[in-house]
């Protein structure tokens, strides 16, 4: 039993130290474990902690520090991340007979080591055969000539890639004719950027971290900052000392997201600290239905800013008589929740005067998930909750090029931040002080259509600089049939993966790419708070003499293409002369030219957006009607949402999640789920609907009666292919039945359908 911490320690765990008797990661372990994992170059690991921008998730640091608190700034996630920036290089002759490799899982072949040589695998060979850059480069350029521009794809990872090379991509993505560019960002926060430019103009946080430090709430709705951005518990723990109340919203207690042991504060150290004041739990693509029902309560007790309402917004009326033609039982029956949760959510939120909302994955990966953007925003729009200290929205990205790859134009719809693709401005970019050559206007495909096009074999060039499709896309068989469609698939990396490994339509390319850190002129990422910051060159990198910069090689294949128009469109010799060029051409970036030491940056729009006016064309934040979502989850049937353990994207750092003590093939159960149909913990079931089955564990543990929980990538197998939200992600749920226990499953009177 735990001790009864004292009234001095008011927002801790227990008095038993280090939580010795409680699941919570150790974080000490994690530094040793980094330690001996990195031992062959320990002092170039070190240099990266000291001097580089963390290339994990996107809450940004120069070195081991950041802007919000004083004190060391490090985690788990970016220890995990290191072997990749210190790991030496692979015997390539591995590659030359695949079947081997095949067997073997993402880690395994991550720890072969970096890709040494470029190569080269046509339709029909066992394996990869090494050539020369220039053969290699000849062989894409010749396909990318043959090949009408609408049918070329490009694709850019969200992790380690830095701005300059997202901008250089997708100009030379470009230049070849191609609107066809995408980032990772389009299966994880594309929703956020749809809904917030629709409605406040801004596609970005509208606040700072240091916000959360004296807010009176905060909410995190469908995110585990706990998980993916571990530096937040420690915000966290200067935010409850200040006195901020946290609320929760979440078919799952996240464990991490109720108490953490933050390892570089003694007393959090010492005795755990408590963040979540208040939880609730709603069902799986309840968020509307939930937050309607807050608003409505907002309504009903005049807690909502009239004033703010008046002067700054537009389509208040709409939304008003859409949420008040909407019963209290829609309402329940949609969030899980009942009007008394709601009112207990709507009596703090309605009487803070200062409140940000936090959202991840739990609110985008859905069909609807613009619609539930629309949703948080009508909530802090009623409230006028934007522009001032201590309030905002904040869309927390889990990977560090996340705002960058889509603001230096990885993306279908933009040439870069600020240059919709339409005629105008391709018209802008054709003059010689910006590109000199008229980019396509045409519409182009987001990643996951980019596949579903492979798959009707409309697509016959897939370039990838990162990024691992056959397990991170739903349905990974239809995913392998897509990609083994192109007939030239290039892949530009630090490591092998197992996509690359899918047998070739005609060809296979392989390129061996050099670490943000090892990119003459340094790089730079933007943080989810909008801060731009550079990061050094940093000397002493493993040997790896063929790997080349990031952003130069789809140069080189522009050089191949047409020498001459290349040398104009891109006369660049590092990233500092791709930061001039950026600074020209993308007026939100001004200043980034200026970037050049180890800590310069600077936060685009400055702490806040939204001070005076929104920024959409007429300066108002538009309000949504928006209609309750509808999911059927059939008698019998489960809603099952995916989850993420120790992991980074899919790599998979761990069997065991150290926050929830859940193994990758667990799938997390409500006891009432469990006892109802007569399992128990730890039995072994089948998960199954119409696209397969998976095989896992029971692990009960405080989800939604109802739903499930598994670990993605691995339940992709029952994720089907082709539920989008209109922004491109897809909906990473899933209804599915336990097999072998359906005749005590769920019955029929209580059957869910959440929404209308
Ligand atoms: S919280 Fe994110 S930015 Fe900070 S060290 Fe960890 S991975 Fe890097």
């Amino acid at each position: 039993m735990s001790a009864t911490p004292s009234s001095a320690g008011r927002n801790w765990v227990s008095l038993v130290p280090y939580g010795l008797n409680e699941q919570h990661p150790n974080n000490y372990k994690d530094i040793v474990d980094a330690m001996w994992e990195n031992r062959d170059n320990l002092g170039y690991a070190w240099r990266i902690l000291r001097d580089g921008c963390c290339d994990g998730c996107s809450l940004g640091t120069t070195g081991m520090h950041d802007w919000t608190m004083k004190g060391v700034h490090l985690c788990a996630v970016r220890l995990a991340l290191l072997r990749f920036s210190t790991a030496p290089a692979m015997d390539w002759h591995l590659l030359e007979d695949v079947a081997p490799l095949k067997n073997k899982t993402e880690k395994q072949l991550r720890k072969l080591g970096r890709l040494a040589v470029p190569m080269i695998r046509r339709k029909g060979e066992k394996g990869f055969r090494k050539v020369t850059w220039d053969e290699a480069l000849s062989t894409i350029a010749t396909q990318i000539k043959s090949t009408d521009p609408q049918r070329i794809g490009w694709y850019l990872t969200s992790r380690g890639l830095t701005n300059e090379a997202y901008y250089a991509h997708q100009k030379v993505a470009r230049f070849i004719g191609t609107n066809h560019v995408d980032t990772s960002a389009r299966i994880c926060h594309a929703p956020s950027t749809a809904g917030l430019s629709a409605t406040v103009g801004c596609a970005a946080t509208t606040c700072s971290y240091s916000d959360w430090i004296g807010a009176d709430l905060i909410v995190f709705v469908g995110a585990n900052p706990a998980n993916n951005q571990p530096v937040t518990t420690k915000y966290l723990y200067y935010a409850k000392k200040a006195g901020t109340k946290v609320f929760i919203v979440n078919p799952y207690k996240e464990p991490g997201m109720q108490r953490y042991w933050v390892p570089s504060v003694t007393e959090s150290a010492l005795f755990g600290t408590k963040i979540a004041d208040d939880n609730f739990q709603i069902h799986v693509g309840g968020d509307v239905a939930f937050f309607s029902g807050v608003i409505k309560h907002l309504i009903e007790n005049n807690w909502i800013d009239r004033e703010f309402i008046a002067a700054r917004t537009v389509g208040w009326e709409e939304t008003e008589a859409k949420i008040r033609s909407l019963s209290w039982e829609a309402l329940e029956r949609g969030s899980g929740q009942t009007k008394a949760d709601m009112f207990r959510f709507a009596e703090t939120f309605g009487k803070a005067r200062h409140a940000i909302v936090v959202w991840s994955m739990g609110i985008t990966q859905h069909r609807y998930g613009t619609d539930n953007v629309r949703t948080l925003v009508n909530l802090q729009l009623s409230k006028g909750n934007i522009g001032r200290p201590h309030t905002g929205l904040m869309p927390i990205r889990g990977h560090s090029g996340v705002q960058g790859g889509a603001e230096m134009g990885g993306m279908p719809g933009a040439y870069v931040m600020g240059f919709p693709v339409n005629e105008a401005n391709a018209h802008k970019f054709a003059e010689p002080s910006m590109w000199g050559f008229t980019p396509p206007t045409w519409k182009g495909l987001s990643a996951a259509h980019m596949v579903l096009a492979a798959e009707r074999g409309e697509i016959d060039v897939l370039w990838q600089s990162g990024g691992n499709f056959k397990q991170t896309l739903p349905e990974p068989d239809l995913v392998e049939r897509a990609l083994g469609r192109i007939k030239l698939r290039v892949h530009q990396d630090i490591v092998t993966n197992p996509t690359m490994l899918v047998d070739p339509g005609e060809t296979v390319v392989l390129l061996p790419a050099k670490t943000r850190y090892e990119q003459r002129g340094g790089g730079t990422e933007t943080s989810t708070e909008r801060r731009i910051i550079y990061s050094p060159q940093i000397p002493g990198g493993p040997d790896i003499p063929e790997a080349m910069d990031e952003w130069e090689i789809p140069v080189m294949v522009a050089e191949k293409l047409d020498p001459a128009r290349a040398k104009a469109a891109f006369p660049w010799k590092d990233t500092q002369d791709i930061r001039n060029e950026i600074d020209r051409v993308c007026p939100t970036y001004k200043g980034i030219a200026a970037l050049k030491q180890k800590g310069d940056n600077f936060q685009y729009g400055g702490p806040r957006l939204l001070v005076d006016r929104c920024l959409t064309p007429d300066g108002k934040g538009h309000f949504s009607a928006v209609e309750l979502p509808e999911e059927k989850v059939p008698a019998g049937h489960f809603m099952l949402a995916t989850r993420r353990g120790k992991q980074f994207n899919s790599i998979i750092n761990a069997e065991v999640d150290p926050i929830t003590g859940a193994r990758r093939d667990d799938v997390l159960m409500a006891r009432e789920d469990v006892e109802r149909l007569g399992l128990k913990d730890g039995d072994a079931i089948t998960l199954r609907n119409e696209l397969g089955e998976f095989r896992g564990r029971v692990k009960v543990d405080r989800v939604k009666p109802g739903s499930l929980q598994a670990h993605w990538p691995e339940i992709n197998v029952l994720v089907p292919a082709g539920r989008l939200d209109p922004s491109g992600v897809p909906d990473y749920n899933a209804t599915v039945e336990i097999v072998g226990a359906s005749c005590l499953a769920v019955p029929e009177s209580e059957a869910q359908t959440i929404g209308a």
